[in-house]
């Protein structure tokens, strides 16, 4: 994995525009992670992949995460700040892929089943469906007391069971942030999705990279490509005597 240069996150930018967020991710990914084939990202975990865009967020825009919060309890907004290592999943282990197998034997069930991928995302845009249709499209085998049963028959204590399962097999999958309001001390935990936060950082980043383009190109004469092979520091040194 190596750090995005200004062309490729223009280029990632352009492809994931308006698009939902696992092709986003998917494009941050391809562009970061040249040794991984696009079906080998596909076929990562969603904790995995998370992980993932953690290391490459890091690499592109620093450690540092600015977010705000609203208190759920007295409306205040208050502004958090973390790093990278804040949120990473000690236990995260690359080496097993989500290939591999898991199961849940419970009340006569046994159910075998993989854990969710950004392929399994994909399968299932555009039709409506949560977290049971998730469930059903990553069981590999399910019997109860020996018999095959249908996924969509499994009662919902057996679903919950390997839901829970799941979210312990992959816990960078759900990231929640323990937070606390200093105004009234309400303490909360408020999901942290990266895929959404890193994209709405790479979209402001294309969005102010490209006014900066146009400053130049309009002063100058300059071609994109010129300008975006730029450093920072010259960029805006220029930026600066345009005025
Ligand atoms: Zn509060």
């Amino acid at each position: 994995m190596r750090a995005l240069s200004a062309v490729e996150l223009l280029n990632v930018w352009d492809r994931g525009w308006s698009r939902p967020p696992y092709q986003q991710a998917q494009a941050l990914l391809e562009a970061g992670c040249p040794d991984l084939s696009p079906q080998d990202i596909a076929s990562l975990s969603i904790g995995q992949r998370d992980r993932r865009l953690l290391a490459l967020r890091e690499l592109t825009f620093g450690p540092r995460l600015a977010a705000v919060a609203v208190c759920p309890k007295c409306g205040i907004q208050l502004d958090i700040a973390f790093n990278t290592t804040d949120i990473e999943d000690d236990g995260w282990n690359d080496a097993s892929g989500a290939n591999e197998q898991h199961s849940v034997e419970t009340d006569g069930y046994s159910v075998r089943f993989h854990l969710p991928t950004g392929a399994d995302l994909a399968a299932l845009e555009g039709a409506q469906t949560g977290e049971r249709e998730m469930l059903q499209r990553c069981i590999v085998s399910a019997q109860r007391d020996g018999r095959p049963v249908e996924p969509a028959e499994l009662p919902d204590h057996v679903v919950a069971a390997i839901a829970q399962c799941m979210a312990e097999a992959d816990p960078q999958a759900d990231v929640q942030l323990a937070l606390t309001c200093p105004a009234c001390a309400h303490a909360w935990q408020a999901p942290f999705d990266i895929v959404a936060f890193f994209w709405s950082e790479v979209d402001a980043w294309a969005k102010r990279t490209l006014r900066e383009v146009h400053a130049l190109a309009s002063a100058y004469g300059w071609r994109e490509a010129d300008i975006l092979a730029l450093s920072p520091r010259r960029r805006q040194l220029y930026l600066d005597l345009v005025g």
